[in-house]
């Protein structure tokens, strides 16, 4: 019998459940959907598409180019193909968006109604959500006891599978859309820096995994606050798009390292159980993406700015930090998690807009976008969160350069009009004497803007308007 193993988040052929349980049934035809047609619009963003396209023409490398591709309503699709190539059953991986789980709920009711079978693994978490409840059986809130308690101390999370033995394709003719008529490329090509940096696919996940493993990992814990190191894993979108599942990492790092006492392997694990407790709250509360997780927030008078917002999206806020951020992100498709909570925090507290803002320019420009941990981080950031950050600890971007980033070597290189600055005025150029400024050759508001906003009063600003809602 034909089996159809439908890949969506999990675009790799090692430690694949479904794969493996549709590989043990016999033939399969490997099909991948372009689900243009999400009810909350939340189709993938500019910098998503690009990763994957490149990420589905590697893993059709991998099977030996088997992938069919279709693009639309998979609850149309999945009937009409299942008839044409008389399948017997289909095996997914399972996704935790809310809109995922309630079309895949219809259409493994559909499947069944047809007398057909569907069968559904867990391809993408070392714990899933619905099993993971407090003793009174509601959901955790806070993250160390979920992390500790509801996880860790319950289970531990199940060993990577190998990949199946052998892969028999079904010997059929069927007609798909083809890859390029997903639509997956920009028209303009913006991706130069993007194509130099990235990897998608498997080999370039086990690449980056293997790197840090030799190269970071030991050190992770103090490096991993460095922009301008190497000090983590970039691991993000292959993990996002499921090109390596969280247990090949988990236990790559586990096998390495042992059961040791080392603060740097338990950080990073416990970074591992962060991406998990965001796929918990959006699957147990799944209006996370768009309300905030703590109502009093509901209430907050965001100011609504577009020159501002547009400063802050295109890097000219006049905060080196905070523009290096976001430089960064615009030319690389990703920004380092420590200036994440940077750029963050002065988006929702300095500039005192929405962090909806924030989420939605993150979400099509990062390579990783991914709706839990993006909603969660900016709800984390915008203290609205569960377990959030208090509101009222507010960055001061000029200090967090001063401590992370010493002699400017991150805001140099994405701040190329500042690289002459010396290192005391680098975080903090409004202050840069007249005579040191003219060897600098440096001219504030002339090459480099000045501060849209004065971080003294705006920080004030932000406390007095959570002062309001407090009460
Ligand atoms: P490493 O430090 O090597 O960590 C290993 C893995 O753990 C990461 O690949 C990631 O999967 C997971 N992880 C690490 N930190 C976090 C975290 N705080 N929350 C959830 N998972 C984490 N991450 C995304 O994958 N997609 C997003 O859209 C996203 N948006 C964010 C928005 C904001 C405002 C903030 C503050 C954080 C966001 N993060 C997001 C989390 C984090 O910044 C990235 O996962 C991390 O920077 C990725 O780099 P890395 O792979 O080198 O991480």
């Amino acid at each position: 019998p034909v089996s159809i193993m439908w890949f969506r988040q999990d675009l790799r052929v090692n430690d694949n459940p479904a794969l493996n349980a549709a590989c043990d049934m016999g033939k399969i035809l490997p099909i991948y959907i372009f689900d243009d047609t999400t009810p909350d619009g939340r189709v993938p963003g500019g910098a998503s598409k690009w990763w994957l396209h490149h990420s589905l023409t590697s893993l059709n490398k991998r099977l030996n180019g088997h992938l069919k591709f279709y693009k639309g309503d998979p609850k149309k699709l999945i009937p009409q193909i299942m008839k044409e190539v008389d399948a017997k059953a289909i095996f997914w991986n399972r996704c935790y968006e809310p809109w995922q789980i309630n079309r895949d709920k219809e259409i493994k009711k559909q499947v069944i109604d047809n007398g057909l079978e569907a069968h559904s693994s867990n391809g993408s978490l070392l714990w899933e959500p619905m099993k993971v409840l407090k003793k009174d059986d509601t959901p955790y809130r806070v993250f160390t006891p979920y992390y500790r308690n509801g996880c860790l101390n319950v289970e531990q999370p199940r060993y990577p599978k190998a990949p199946p033995a052998r892969i028999t394709y079904a010997d059929t003719q069927c007609e798909d859309d083809g890859l390029d008529a997903l639509n997956l490329m920009p028209e303009i090509e913006w991706y130069g820096t993007i194509e130099k940096m990235w990897k998608p696919g498997e080999d370039g996940a086990a690449d980056n995994l293997s790197d840090f493993i030799e190269h970071a990992a030991r050190h992770y814990r103090d490096g991993r606050d460095i922009p301008s190191m190497k000090g983590t894993s970039r691991l993000s979108p292959h993990l996002h798009f499921g090109e390596m599942s969280p247990n090949q990492v988990w236990y790559a790092i586990k096998d390495k390292f042992g059961s040791t006492e080392d603060k740097s392997i338990d950080t990073y694990l416990s970074e591992l159980g962060w991406r998990e407790f965001s796929y918990y709250l959006l699957y147990h509360f799944p209006t996370l993406p768009n309300k905030n997780f703590n109502d009093k927030f509901d209430n907050f008078p965001w100011r609504k700015d577009a020159e501002s917002l547009r400063a802050w999206q295109t890097g000219n806020t006049g905060i080196p930090i905070v523009d290096a951020g976001m430089r960064e992100l615009w030319q690389t498709g990703y920004m380092h998690n420590r200036v994440r909570m940077i750029v963050g925090s002065f988006l929702v507290k300095n500039l005192l807009l929405s962090w909806h803002e924030g989420e939605r320019w993150f979400w099509d420009t990062l390579l990783d976008a991914d709706l839990a941990s993006n909603s969660a981080g900016w709800q984390w950031v915008a203290g609205s969160g569960a377990d959030a950050a208090p509101y009222f600890r507010i960055f001061n971007p000029v200090l967090q350069g001063e401590k992370f980033d010493k002699k400017g070597k991150y805001v140099r290189k994405y701040c190329p009009e500042l690289k002459d600055i010396p290192d005391k005025y680098i975080h903090k150029p409004w202050e840069i004497p007249g005579v040191i400024a003219k060897d600098a050759n440096f001219e504030l508001g002339k090459n480099y803007p000045k501060p849209i906003v004065d971080l003294k009063a705006s920080r004030q600003r932000a406390l007095d308007a959570f002062q309001e809602i407090k009460g």
